[in-house]
This record gives C-alpha cells, structure tokens and sequence, in this order.
C-alpha cells in the first residue's frame, strides 16, 4: 500500500477571466512527471478563486518560496496560454504541503502495485492479548477496503472499530424488532418505497424495538445478572 499527497494551490485574481458558467476544467500536460501538476481547476461560485489540484510526484513540492514561485509560474504560463483575458500575475498564490506536516505527512493511502488484496485488512485487525481479546483497535481510511482515502471510509472505519469495542467488552447486542415492524419494512421494499420524506413508513420509536444482551460475558464466560444486563442496556 502507499501513502501520497494531494495538494492545492489557490489562485486569488481581481475578477474571473474564464467563463463564469464553468466551474471545473482540466489540462493535460506534456511529460509525465508534470501530469499531477495543477491538473484540474476548480472556480470557486461568485469568486474570482481558482483551486488547483496536484498529484502524484508533482505533489512533493519542495519547501521555500522559490518552489511557489516555479510552480505559480508554470501554473500561470498555462492559464495565460488558455485565456486571452488571463492577467500576468494573481494577486495572491497558496500552495499546500501536507506531505511536509509533521502530523499529516500526506494525505491518504492508495494501492500501490505492490500492493495485495487484503493490506487495507490487515491493518484493521485489532492487535490481541495472550488470551486472544483484542486489546488494541485500528481506525482510519487505510483500514478498509470498500472506501479507503475517503471521509466517509474513515468514519465507517471508527463505527466499525466502536462496534467490535463494545462487542468485545459488552457482548453482541441481537436486535429482534416486533413482527409488526418486520412486515411494514418488507411490505415497503417489495413496493419499492424509498425511505424518506415521501415514505410514511417510520422506523418505530424505541420502545418498539426489544433489545437482548447475550447471556454469558464475554469477558468472564459467566452468566450476565438480570439486573446487571438492565444497567448496561439503560
Ligand atoms: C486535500 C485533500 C482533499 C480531500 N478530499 C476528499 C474528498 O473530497 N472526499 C473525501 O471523502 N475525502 C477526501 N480527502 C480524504 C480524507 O480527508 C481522508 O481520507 C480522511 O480525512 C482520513 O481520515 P483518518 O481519520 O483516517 O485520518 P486523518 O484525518 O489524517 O486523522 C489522523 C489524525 O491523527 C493525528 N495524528 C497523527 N499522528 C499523531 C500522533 N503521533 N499523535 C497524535 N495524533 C496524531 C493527525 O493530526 C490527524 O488529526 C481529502 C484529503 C485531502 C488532504
């Protein structure tokens, strides 16, 4: 698996010199190495701000001033040879570093070529004790891989790791909903409702739906009291 960067550079201009209709334009470069370099600009609504995206080995700008200013002038050689109406200079040019943070160190994994199937896996699986109970829990968008370098992957990454959590020092939780509940849910799938405003088919209130705690610890392997398994459902 490898770990890259994905920078920005933001172009701030008196007005905006490209068609106000266009939010997103690409360009192709001419070598490889340069491919990554401010490939896509994003127009920023009602702003005259353009954001470009830099990646692969064109994402490891190297530190000073003199590197923005390499960079602003390709960037800007560019924007001039595409629109007549591109000023010389922008009034202000920010460029991102995260492979520089000391905390970041880039941005997000992605699958090398050497990668294997099941990398993003492996680093998801929890480190155990002698007695085989996991002890130490793995989050982040590198450990799953239906959606890794994502927002959204990383936070599933979190509830996953919640979940196996409590199921290690709670026990499973079987939810069992009432049969009532179970055929209006199927009734709507079959139909082809979709959840939502236009659904009144409502997921019940919670006291609808029965909750049952397993009955031995899993810690101890011993029954859970009653009264012990209220308090950890309240
Ligand atoms: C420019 C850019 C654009 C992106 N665009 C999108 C997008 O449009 N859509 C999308 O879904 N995703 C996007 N992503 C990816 C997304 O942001 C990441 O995949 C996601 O944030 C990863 O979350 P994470 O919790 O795994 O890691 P991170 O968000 O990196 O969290 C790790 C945290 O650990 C902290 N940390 C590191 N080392 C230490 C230490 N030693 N001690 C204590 N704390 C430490 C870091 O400071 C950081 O806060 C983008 C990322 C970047 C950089």
């Amino acid at each position: 698996m490898g770990f890259g960067s994905l920078n920005k550079a933001v172009l701030f201009f008196e007005k905006p010199f490209w068609g106000i209709q266009e939010d997103i334009f690409s360009r192709l470069s001419e070598t490889t190495e340069a491919r990554g370099e401010c490939f896509q600009f994003f127009a920023v609504p009602k702003e005259p701000v353009l954001i470009a995206l830099i990646s692969g080995t064109a994402a490891n700008i190297g530190d000073g001033p003199e590197n923005d200013k390499l960079l602003k002038n390709r960037t800007m050689l560019f924007l001039r040879s595409t629109f007549p109406n591109c000023p010389v200079e922008p009034i202000e040019f920010i460029v991102t570093r995260w492979h520089r943070d000391k905390f970041a160190r880039g941005c997000y994994s992605y699958v090398s070529v050497d990668a294997q199937d099941r990398d993003h896996e492996v680093l998801g699986e929890p480190i155990c004790d002698t007695h085989g109970t996991p002890r130490i829990f793995f989050g982040g968008e590198h450990t799953l891989c239906r959606w890794p370098s994502t927002i959204h992957g990383a936070m599933l990454s979190g509830m996953r790791e919640a979940t196996r959590i409590a199921d290690t020092f709670y026990g499973t939780l079987p939810v069992v909903a009432h049969e009532e509940l179970i055929s209006k849910v199927k009734l709507e799938s079959m139909n082809g409702v979709k959840r939502g405003e236009d659904c009144d088919v409502k997921i019940e209130e919670e006291s609808d739906i029965d909750f049952e705690l397993s009955d031995d610890d899993p810690m101890t392997g011993e029954n859970i009291d009653e009264k012990e398994a209220e308090k950890l459902l309240a």
